[in-house]
Formats: C-alpha cells, sequence, structure tokens
C-alpha cells in the first residue's frame, strides 16, 4: 500500500477512506480513487512543489491519470489512452508526497463529512452499525449517525438473496479450516486481464486471501502460496473445504494438501450452502466491491481492484469470530501491543490530540542540555512522563527505547528542551499507536546485535549501549543505556557493548533451553572489526589493557563455544536504532527488521 508501513491502523483507516471515496465526491470533480495497492486513479495537483526535480520536470499540472505502482517504479498513464504516458523511478516518494500535500490542502473540507454514510462509504460498503462499532473501536465519533438511511451503492450493489443457513462445523483456531472458492468467468475481462478469482478464508480469524486469474487452472498454484503463507505465519491447516469443481478436484491440488498432510472436504458442486462459509465470503466481497464501483463511477473492468480493496478493508476492519477483533488482527498471533495504554499516557499528559510525527527523536544534533539552562517548570510532570514511557519501552515497544533512555538522563534537572524531547515521543506514539511487535514460529534462532555509540553523550562523553535479541526475527529483549565509564576508543565502546550484550543473550539462551529443551550456540552480531578481533583473540592487546576485566567475560563465552561471534556490515546492525537517533527511512525499515508492524 501507498503509505503503508509506518502509518496506524486508524490513519490507514482514515487515508483507505479518504482515497476510496472522499475525493470523489468533492464538487464537480471525480478523482483520487484508491482501488488496491498498485492502481490508483487520481486527479494530481500540485500546488507548489519543493523539489528542484519535479519543478525541473515542469510537473505541474491538473489530470486525470492512472498511477501504477510496481515495484520502485511508477507508470503513470492517461486515463484517456491506455498507453504508459510517463515513468517514473524514485518518484515513488515524490509521490506520496503529493498525495499528502493533496490532503493538507483538501483536509479542512473532509472533517465537515464526518457522517456515518461517508464512513460507511469509505469503509467499502459494510453493514452501517458495524462501521459505527469499528469507528468507536478506532475512537472516531461520528458527527450524524444515519443507521437506517439507504445508500445508493448498497442498493445497486448489493442483492437481496438470504445467506444460507446450513452452517458445519467450525474452526477453534485460527488456522484449523479454510474454506475456498472459485468467482467467475466475469462477464468483462479486469484491467490486466482476469477473468476469475480464487478466496481461501480461514474458517476461525475470517481472514481472507484473494487471487485473480486468467485460468481456473491457476489455483493450485496460488493454493500453494496461500499454504505457503499460512505456514510463515505459524498456522498449522487441518480441513481444506471447497466445492467439487474440477479446479479443486484435481491431481495437482491432492498432491499439494498431501504434502502438507491437509484433508481435503469436497462439498456437492451446485449446492453452494453446503460450502456455505466461502460462498458468503465470496458474496460479501462482491457485493461491497460493486458497491464501490457503482458510487465511484468506474467502469467495471475495474472490478478485480474492487474485490482487492473490498478484501483489504475487509481483513482490517471486518467481523471475526472474537467480537471487537479484526480478521487480521487474529490471523497475526502472537501479536503484542499495548495500545490501551499508549492511549492512556497520551490522556494523561495532554496529547490525545498532538500532531503526530514519524521518529521518536530528532535526528539532526542531540540536544545538549548544558547548553540549555532554562530550567523545566516544576509543575510538569517529567519524572511521571518518563516513568510511563520507561515502562512501554520496556514492555512491547523497542523502537522508543532509544529516545525514552535518553530523556532520562536529565530526570534529575530537566530542561525545557528535554520536555520538548519527551512530547515528541508522545507526538511519535500517537502517529503508532497500532504498532506492537509480531511474533512468528518460524525465523532464525536466537542472536543478538550490539552496536556502541562511541562517546555519544555531550554531558558525560560516554558512549551508548545498543542490545537487541531476536528470536524468529521478532525482538525479544533490547536495551538502550549509557556506559557505566567512559570508552578511550570506538573499540573500547563497541567491546564493552558486546561483552554487555553476550551476557543477556546467555541469560536469554538458558531461558530459552528450559523452555524448549533444546539447546542452540546464540550469535552476536557486531559491526566493528577490531572489537571481533579482540574477543576471538586470546594474546595480550596493547590497546586494550586498560578495559576492566569483566569485559573479557565475551572472550571467555566464545573460547567455550558458547556464542558464536559474527562480523555484521553497519548497515545491517540493528543495534544502531538503540544507540541513536535515525532518519526516518532507516528507522522504518529497522522497526520492521525487529518484528514491529501494525
Ligand atoms: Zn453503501
Amino acid at each position: 500500500m501507498l503509505w503503508h508501513g509506518h502509518v496506524t491502523y486508524r490513519e490507514e483507516i482514515w487515508s483507505l477512506g479518504h482515497l476510496a471515496a472522499e475525493a470523489g465526491s468533492r464538487k464537480g470533480e471525480k478523482g483520487l480513487k484508491l482501488l488496491n495497492s498498485y492502481l490508483v486513479i487520481m486527479t494530481i495537483r500540485v500546488v507548489h512543489s519543493t523539489s528542484p526535480r519535479l519543478s525541473h520536470n515542469k510537473f505541474n499540472f491538473l489530470k486525470k491519470v492512472i498511477a501504477e505502482f510496481k515495484l520502485n517504479l511508477v507508470y503513470v498513464r492517461k486515463l484517456t489512452d491506455n498507453r504508459t504516458w510517463r515513468t517514473f523511478d524514485i518518484i515513488w516518494r515524490i509521490f506520496r508526497y503529493i498525495i499528502v500535500k493533496y490532503y493538507t490542502i483538501e483536509s479542512p473540507s473532509l472533517m465537515h463529512s464526518n457522517v456515518l454514510q461517508r464512513w460507511h462509504e469509505r469503509l467499502g460498503h459494510q453493514d452501517k452499525r458495524h462501521v459505527r462499532d469499528v469507528l468507536q473501536k478506532c475512537g472516531i465519533t461520528v458527527k450524524y449517525d444515519d443507521t437506517k438511511s439507504f445508500c445508493d451503492g448498497c442498493v445497486l450493489g448489493k442483492s437481496h438473496r438470504k445467506p444460507f443457513n446450513a452452517r458445519q462445523e467450525r474452526a477453534k483456531s485460527v488456522g484449523e479450516i479454510i474454506n475456498s472458492d472459485v468467482n467467475g468467468p466475469m462477464s468483462m475481462n479486469s484491467y490486466h486481464g482476469f477473468k476469475y478469482y480464487v478466496v481461501f478464508k480461514y474458517d476461525f480469524s475470517r481472514y481472507t486471501r484473494i487471487f485473480f486469474m486468467k485460468k481456473k487452472s491457476e489455483v493450485a498454484t496460488h493454493l500453494q502460496t496461500f499454504l505457503n503463507e499460512a505456514c510463515t505465519a505459524g498456522h498449522r491447516v487441518k480441513i481444506f473445504r471447497s466445492d467439487g469443481g474440477g479446479e479443486f478436484n484435481c491431481a495437482r491440488v491432492h498432491e499439494i494438501l498431501n504434502k502438507h498432510g491437509i484433508q481435503l472436504n469436497l462439498t456437492c458442486p451446485y449446492t453452494p450452502e453446503q460450502n456455505g462459509v466461502a460462498e458468503q465470503s465470496n458474496r460479501h466481497v462482491v457485493e461491497l466491491a460493486r458497491s464501490m464501483l457503482t458510487v465511484s463511477e468506474l467502469p467495471l473492468m475495474f472490478w478485480a481492484h474492487a474485490c482487492d480493496t473490498a478484501t483489504y478493508l475487509i481483513n482490517r476492519t471486518g467481523k471475526s469470530s472474537i467480537p471487537n477483533k479484526a480478521p487480521i488482527e487474529l490471523w497475526s498471533g502472537y501479536f503484542i501491543t499495548q495500545k490501551a495504554y499508549t492511549r492512556k499516557i497520551l490522556k494523561q499528559f495532554g496529547m490525545e490530540d498532538c500532531n503526530p510525527m514519524k521518529t521518536p527523536a530528532e535526528s539532526s544534533t542531540p540536544t545538549d542540555a548544558s547548553t540549555d539552562i532554562d530550567a523545566l517548570n516544576k509543575e510538569i510532570p517529567y519524572r511521571s512522563a518518563i516513568g510511563s514511557l520507561m515502562y512501554l519501552a520496556c514492555a512491547t515497544r523497542p523502537d522508543i527505547a532509544y529516545a525514552v533512555s535518553r530523556a532520562a538522563r536529565s530526570m534529575s534537572n530537566p530542561s525545557t528542551s528535554d520536555w520538548t524531547a519527551v512530547k515528541r515521543i508522545l507526538r511519535y506514539l500517537k502517529g503508532t499507536i497500532d504498532l506492537g511487535l509480531n511474533y512468528t514460529s518460524t525465523g532464525r534462532e536466537l542472536c543478538a546485535f550490539t552496536d556502541a555509540d562511541f562517546a555519544g553523550d555531550v554531558n558525560t562523553r560516554r558512549s551508548t549501549n545498543g542490545f537487541v535479541s531476536l528470536l524468529g526475527n521478532t525482538a525479544v529483549s533490547w536495551m538502550s543505556q549509557l556506559q557505566r565509564s567512559v570508552a578511550l576508543s570506538t573499540m573500547e565502546a563497541e567491546f564493552v557493548a558486546g561483552s554487555e550484550g553476550a551476557k543477556e543473550l546467555i541469560w536469554l539462551n538458558r531461558l530459552l533451553t528450559e523452555i524448549k529443551n533444546k539447546t542452540c550456540t546464540p550469535t552476536l552480531y557486531i559491526d566493528n572489526a577490531s572489537a571481533i578481533k579482540l574477543t576471538k583473540n586470546p594474546e595480550f592487546h596493547k590497546r586494550s589493557k586498560h578495559i576492566e576485566v569483566r569485559y573479557f567475560y565475551i572472550r571467555e563465552l566464545f573460547q567455550a563455544e558458547r556464542i558464536k561471534v559474527e562480523h555484521v556490515r553497519s548497515e545491517d546492525q540493528l543495534g544502531d536504532m538503540f544507540t541513536k537517533p535515525l532518519g526516518f527511512d532507516k528507522f522504518k525499515s529497522m522497526c520492521a527488521q525487529i518484528g514491529l508492524s501494525v
């Protein structure tokens, strides 16, 4: 998705809503309609551009175009003919800028249309009562509750057949039963030439995957992809249920299911009530897609994009087997967040309505407290804010660990600029309330990254230790703290950080061995070659004789083969985000690499 990654669930709903329905309903203009992750139809208007590249290209225009996002390229076509008009590479970001700009200009008017009907359109024409519940959960209140009034899109887009009553045995956990169904051939080929689609739906979480096809026989390939995804997400599929159509009842599908030890449960063809769950899901997707197409007045050839968008919306805002849980929340198990606690902190410190920030700390220059003599007003609850943030940083939010640790250094004598830094953390949290740790059952064995920011603390010249350990691609423990004494070189700072990290790693490994009853030799990654040399090399080293003896514990662990020590390139050093403030792109990438997601 265009804005995927750093935005929160709630913001994403906002964005989806804005793109999907809002701009199209503005006076006399049909534009900016989102129909899936890759294709945007919009009227672009760049009011003013700060990018020299843009002005150089004379990019100021007002045009209705189709922008297609493929890998890092953007293909822009005019709506009138299907030929690619321009292709951009790094423009991805610039495009986002344009859209953001577009929002900023238009958003005041959007605020006034905060009625339930509009949200109902934004969320793909799902049931209005349900939409109201979703909004309530996200803390969005609608001004005018028109639950009972008609929606043109729904009247035209939804059939009135009663849902089938026949229900079979339902799954009791996320992966157990999968329902599947194929729909097509459609009356018109899609924009990309598709004729059919297949849906796979988890019975319990109701998480749905949709794949578009030119031929029915492609089902087997998509089934394979789907099962791989299920496996990565840690789900064990037991039963695969579908109708007995030839595309399912074939050697290739049997073979794939056998390989995964999955029982195939075929219902009779032409009696869709037996395969009720997938049929209903299929119809739900089609109805929402049809309603969206109707309201947006887009040609039918965009049915695949509309179905894709409908599935996307249903997974994030639709109903699941558990009240107040979206399908995707149940699907991605083990997901740990502290949304309620984060909201509570924001409210407590009067930051509920603040403007969100994209990173928790200023990345340019570190604050030098000694140059800022404005002592903070004693009334301001600095200590209490640090306490609350510290709890969050230790439990589920490694992304704020560095910023909080830095702010905590001024706890005894905070200045006004320290308070600004604390508020920045809160503003960052405001924009990332839904971020949490996503644990999966697959991925790498226990490992850790340690890093040091040499003499980074401007007041004491002490270095900062950064540590993060991962299990299955998700952070299990982390820390960001000042070293106890001043290191004399980068090598020394890195060596000390490595030694501190090794202690934590040994402790974690012991814990894991007890739980899993299986031993492994965890790996410690360090980016400083000299520090690694000092770890591995038993000879006397002139530059290291002043280093405290206890830090040589890491050497002992390495020699006893209780840990492995490996070099990691600086750009892959995940400990980086625990030692210094990073720019947005790097920060976002590191957050994803330690398993933080929405
Ligand atoms: Zn509707």
